[in-house]
């Protein structure tokens, strides 16, 4: 096990497993489909200009769903290890679920969009819109231009993840390195690791199944988030 103390600068990346227990799926436990729709027909920026309205009710459907689920104990745990190492604690997540939020985490950077938000593709201006008259499938227009079509707040594959320069100082001069519920398979999230490794940093794994990237973390704890991760967190604040 790492040596971790208050001083320990830690970066943790969590991905689509971390929220499993919540009762949100995760890409791959559906051979690579995404609550049943092939991913270049929701999560890219061609399926919304050549698509809008399936692309639109996917996503009002994701929101919705925000509404009936809550974290888990390996969203509080992070929270509590946050409480531990204050400043030098970052969590990076892949999720775009609002439940590392909800959970109470603070220093938190979502590199792939929220779901809770809507952006106009005109004015740029973001709006954290989850009233029941912004989750229904009409589209919801920008009170800023009058565009007629916010567009999700989502990085979709072939964007550009957000804060990009921020994530990359911080796994740079981290000392541990964390992975919580992730494949391995999204770049460049996937590649965090290499980065981390590369300055020095200890890697640790907690994953249900056997990442891609398996071979990169110094240690590798197989099983559930929401049980493992309360367990470690305690060890390491105690
Ligand atoms: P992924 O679906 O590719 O992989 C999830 C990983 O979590 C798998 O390796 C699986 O073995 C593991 N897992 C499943 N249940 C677990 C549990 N209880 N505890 C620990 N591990 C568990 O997810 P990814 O690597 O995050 O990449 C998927 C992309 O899909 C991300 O970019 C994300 O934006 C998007 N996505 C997000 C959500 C969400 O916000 N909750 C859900 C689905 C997809
Ligand atoms: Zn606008």
């Amino acid at each position: 096990m790492a040596e971790i103390d208050s001083n320990t600068k830690v970066v943790v990346l969590t991905g689509a497993g971390i929220s499993a227990e919540s009762g949100i799926r995760t890409f791959r436990d559906a051979d690579g489909l995404w609550e049943n729709h092939a991913i270049e027909d929701v999560a890219t920026p061609y399926a919304w200009q050549a698509n809008p309205e399936l692309v639109w009710q996917f996503y009002q459907a994701r929101r919705r769903q925000l509404l009936g689920v809550e974290p888990n104990s390996a969203h509080r745990a992070l929270v509590d290890l946050e409480r531990f190492l204050g400043d030098n604690f970052l969590l990076v997540t892949q999720n775009v679920d609002d439940l590392h939020g909800r959970a109470g985490s603070k220093n938190l950077i979502h590199m792939h969009g929220e779901l809770r938000i809507l952006r106009c593709e005109k004015c740029h201006e973001t709006f954290d819109y989850m009233s029941n008259e912004h989750l229904t499938d009409q589209y919801v227009a920008c009170p800023s231009c009058g565009n007629e079509r916010l567009r999700p707040h989502i990085v979709w594959f072939h964007e550009v993840p957000l804060q990009m320069s921020e994530i990359y100082s911080a796994v740079e001069q981290c000392d541990v390195f964390i992975t919580i519920g992730t494949s391995g398979h999204v770049y460049p999230a996937a590649g965090l690791i290499e980065v981390a490794r590369q300055n020095g940093a200890y890697c640790i794994g907690i994953n249900l199944d056997n990442p891609m990237n398996i071979d990169l973390h110094d240690e590798f704890l197989q099983g559930k988030a929401g049980e493992l991760l309360p367990k470690y967190v305690k060890k390491i604040i105690n």
